[in-house]
């Protein structure tokens, strides 16, 4: 009997791996099923030059329009695209949909799109951006790919090849999350970064921890002293829009300016929303 019960144990225990199993199953099908079908959307959100307080480019946010259960996030299911390989159709979708939305905007206005390290894998990644430039005829300049550390952990050599070809096509490179992973200062040294975006968690702290404030002006100076411009993400109120602003961000990006929009009021944005806050820092400092 008490074999039996362990037995019985054992499939309850059995069954439960299989639920997370079939759970995780349906959704890479679901999400190979959802390429196919591109439902899929970008939206958008302003990056602020501190300084005129310009919109001076937007990055490209993915959401899953999921038929059954609405909008869903791309922590949701990014992890499991990169883990299925589904990632790589996935970016490419990605950046051709973020260019040819972005050649609509003003000329001076940049694109920046997340690219996960699992499209540094393969070959792919510099056929898709270069595909997604020429199909869409937007200038190579006004592209900027955000590549988080962990790109660079393994096969860093592999990776940093690749982000000199990119660089090479005239396309810019930032660090996305700056502080969160492992060694950053070591991997500013592996390639010549374009800029780097402070993590939001340090932004979040800025006027109650003196340690997060004593980060984000480190890495400003250091900044400036790489010759690497510097955002803050997570500006969510204009006493941490002050903070950021004294010690040095050259941009800001957060839900005190906008929430990511969906592409077709990006126009709108730019023509009519300019943030009154950084308005307010700009005459400031005109004054
Ligand atoms: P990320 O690249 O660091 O993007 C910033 C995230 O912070 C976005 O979340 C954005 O909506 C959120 N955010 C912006 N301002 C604020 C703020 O003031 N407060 C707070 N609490 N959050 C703010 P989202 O859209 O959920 O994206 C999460 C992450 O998913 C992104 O982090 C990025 O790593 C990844 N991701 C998004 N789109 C793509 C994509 O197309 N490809 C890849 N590979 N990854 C993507
Ligand atoms: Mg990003
Ligand atoms: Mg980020
Ligand atoms: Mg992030």
């Amino acid at each position: 009997r008490a074999k039996s019960d362990g037995r019985g144990l054992f499939r309850v225990f059995e069954r439960g791996m299989d639920t997370k199993l079939q759970a995780r199953r349906a959704l890479e099908l679901d999400l190979r099923a959802a390429i196919e079908l591109q439902q899929f959307e970008l939206h958008y959100q302003p990056l602020v030059d501190v300084v005129s307080g310009r919109v001076s480019g937007l990055e490209a946010l993915i959401r899953w329009k999921h038929p059954e259960r609405g909008m869903i996030g791309p922590d949701e299911f990014i992890p499991l695209a990169e883990e299925t390989g589904l990632i790589v159709p996935l970016g490419a979708w990605v950046l051709h949909q973020a260019c040819t939305d972005a050649v609509a905007w003003p000329g001076d206005v940049k694109i920046a799109v997340n690219v996960s390290p699992a499209q540094f894998k393969g070959p792919e990644l510099v056929t898709a951006v270069l595909d997604a430039l020429t199909l869409s005829g937007l200038h190579p300049a006004r592209l900027e790919l955000e590549i988080t550390e962990t790109a660079l952990l393994s096969d860093a050599s592999g990776t940093v090849a690749v982000l000199h070809e990119l660089r090479a096509k005239g396309v810019r490179i930032a660090m996305d999350d700056f502080g969160t992973g492992y060694s950053s200062l070591g991997y500013l040294r592996s390639f010549p970064f374009d800029k780097i975006k402070i993590d939001r968690c340090f932004v979040r702290e800025i006027e109650t921890s003196a340690d997060c404030k004593a980060i984000v002006r480190a890495v400003t100076s250091l900044g400036v002293s790489l010759g690497i411009s510097t955002t803050a993400e997570g500006v969510e109120t204009s006493a941490q829009l002050e903070h950021v602003r004294a010690e040095g961000c050259d941009q800001v990006q957060g839900y005190l300016f906008s929430r990511p929009v969906p592409a077709r009021d990006v126009l709108v944005l730019l023509g009519h929303c300019i943030p009154s806050a950084v308005h307010e820092t700009a005459s400031t400092l005109a004054a």
